[in-house]
């Protein structure tokens, strides 16, 4: 007798992950009026032209599989920020690298700290590995509640992940907090740094981060290629840790995530002449966000320290956001919360602050 298949028993633990919203691309606008996505903290330029010319070459050897290790780029990262290569692990984009991280620290049942409303990827890693998140609301201003974090921490803690500058809030916090907040996490517990943004933190910031990986061997440092570096869409990112940290990560890492058109990629961007031009690039986004700050007042944070802002408009962000969007502007809502803004084309920073000051003034 053959009885009708029925589905495969999937673990329980699949129920509670949430699932990714990832931003829409813009309806077309009114006739004329050219459509922008600002919805996903993307880098508006394409890549320069000597990164482009290293993924066509790379292109050409797809028939082989990559170099697992990623040895040269690992060398050029391990010159660039000057760790030891043993103290690096690279990923398909950090969010690899934060799920990996969530795989060599916590088992069934263990509680991840992290703020929020922070990066919406941690609620699903956690979920996936069957951690329970424990979400420790941003304060007033909309930062870290750092001392609110190290007290959620119990002995059922394993990990802990603050985001610098904050996604989607945009603040971030000094080294000295950071080094503070060290001082009173156990060091058993693992403190995942997500710095995605930290190439557009403003100059007079001490962060030097990386350092303080020596100092504290439960810290890992998460980078990424996506935002600053303009290469979202080739997925690389990496991870500066203890060497037994950053060994785990790799020990946990897909096979061969890394294809060898990021690796090229990756090594192009951090070729001397590229990284003046994309400094260049971030100075003048830099700029833009200074300008759109001034414009939008206090309809936004004004301590914002990424490529993006945030209007932290609570019943009032879905009108806004149709608004943009009838206006050929995809931004991120955050329904009864806020709305994110990327910072993108002078045109499209044009139209946010026009949307804005008839939101304010209609
Ligand atoms: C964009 C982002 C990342 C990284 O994304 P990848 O493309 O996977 O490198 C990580 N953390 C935060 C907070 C982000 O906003």
């Amino acid at each position: 007798m053959t009885s009708a298949h029925s589905e495969p028993e999937l673990r329980a633990a699949l129920d509670a992950v949430p699932r990714y919203k990832a931003g829409v691309a813009p309806p077309p606008g009114p006739v004329g009026l050219t459509a922008y996505k600002v919805a996903s903290n993307e880098n508006p330029y394409p890549p320069l032209p000597g990164v482009l010319a290293a993924i066509a070459d790379a292109a050409t050897g797809v028939n082989r599989y990559p170099d697992f290790a990623a040895t040269e780029l690992t060398q050029a990262l391990s010159t660039s920020l000057n760790v030891a290569a043993d103290q690096l692990a690279l990923g398909t984009g950090s969010v690899a690298l934060i799920q990996y991280a969530v795989q060599i620290s916590c088992d069934q049942g263990d509680e991840l700290v992290y703020a929020w409303p922070s990066f919406e990827a941690y609620p699903i890693v956690a979920a996936i590995a069957g951690a329970e998140s424990i979400q420790v609301r941003v304060n007033d201003s909309y930062e870290h509640d750092l001392a609110g974090m190290a007290a959620a921490i119990t002995d059922k803690t394993s990990m802990v992940i603050v985001c610098s500058p904050n996604n989607p809030t945009g603040t971030s916090f000094s080294r000295a907090q950071l080094v503070e907040f060290l001082q009173s996490v156990p060091s058993r517990v693992l403190v995942v740094l997500d710095e995605a943004y930290v190439e557009f933190v403003d100059d007079d910031r001490d962060l030097r981060s990386v350092d303080l990986v020596k100092q504290f061997p439960n810290l890992c440092v998460m980078r990424t290629f996506s935002k600053a570096y303009g290469l979202a869409g080739l997925r690389l990112g990496y991870a500066i840790a203890s060497p037994t940290v950053a060994g785990a990560l790799r020990a946990v890492s897909l096979p061969f995530g890394i294809s060898a058109v990021a690796q090229a990629a990756g090594l192009a961007i951090l070729a001397p002449a590229a990284q003046g031009e994309l400094q260049l690039r971030v100075d003048h986004l830099k700029a833009e966000r200074s300008r759109v700050l001034t414009a939008l007042g206090p309809m936004a944070t004004q301590d914002a320290q990424g490529n993006f802002v945030w209007l932290p408009l609570g019943e009032r962000s879905e009108t806004f956001a149709s608004m943009c969007s009838q206006q050929a502007l995809s931004v991120r809502l955050f329904s009864g919360v806020g709305v994110r803004v990327t910072i993108a084309e002078r045109a499209a920073n044009d139209r946010l602050i026009a949307l804005a000051s008839e939101f304010v003034s209609p």
